[in-house]
């Protein structure tokens, strides 16, 4: 069984996911900009939380991770290079370790670029990614720690997990990601189709994430770039749009 993902609202437009296992009732919530929405959504449901997994150290991703670890007794998880800056951490990863939640298995994927300790964790037997601020909805993150280059080497490792592959990002950016897209890519009727439902479904005040993959290669001006170059470029006008 796939793990159940669900989407949680936190302070003004970030986001957490609860990833639960129903065969052995593990839950992972991955990252924690505030623990009450996190603890509502856990008690809703019945849920504890087993374990936390933080993708990088920016605070409107971590303030939540001490009082939510308190609360639940989850097993804290992040990025071994970022450790000196996130909360105190029973299990420190890199690249290529194995996170298991449940019956299922969580790869992490170094994905610097946005800071240079940013990690995503992929599921591949649930068809999720947990992405944050690397690849974003219709967009990436800003390059406050990492050049171009290591983002677009971040987006390749990404654009290559299977394309059914749900994308899951830590913020509601899509509509104004869409507005720059369409600058850029006027004429493309998949993102013309998608800004018409982001419209629709922000007017609803629903979230317009998860996205599968599929939907991001065909949308996404990021990962429609031609190479590193490309990138660069499209990332230096996205900062000034
Ligand atoms: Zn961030
Ligand atoms: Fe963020």
């Amino acid at each position: 069984m796939p793990l159940e993902i669900i989407t949680v609202p936190c302070l003004s437009d970030n986001y957490a996911y609860l990833a639960h296992d129903a065969a052995t009732e593990a839950t992972a919530v991955i990252d924690v900009p505030e623990a009450t929405p996190i603890l509502n959504a856990l008690r809703a449901r019945g849920w504890r939380a087993s374990h936390i997994l933080i993708t990088h150290h920016h605070d409107d991703h971590i303030a939540g991770v001490e009082a939510l670890a308190a609360a639940t007794g989850a097993r804290v998880i992040g990025a071994a290079a970022d450790a000196h800056r996130l909360p105190p951490l029973d299990d420190e990863v890199t690249e290529g370790d194995v996170i298991r939640i449940g019956m299922d298995e969580g790869h992490v994927l170094a994905v610097p670029g946005h800071t240079s300790g940013h990690i995503a964790f992929h599921f591949p037997a649930s068809n999720v990614a947990f992405t944050a601020d690397s690849l974003m909805s219709a967009g990436c993150g800003r390059l406050f720690e990492g050049t171009p280059g290591q983002m677009w080497e971040s987006l390749s490792k990404l654009m290559a997990l299977p394309a059914d592959t749900l994308i899951c990002s830590g913020h509601e950016y899509t509509a104004s990601n869409i507005r720059f897209a369409l600058s850029v890519d006027p004429d493309n009727p998949a993102l013309l189709a998608r800004a018409a439902r982001v419209t629709a479904a922000r007017a609803l005040g629903a979230a317009t994430v998860p996205v599968p993959l599929s939907e991001e290669l065909a949308t996404n001006p990021f990962l429609r770039a031609k190479d590193a170059a490309d990138f660069a470029r499209l990332r230096a006008l996205k900062d000034r749009f």
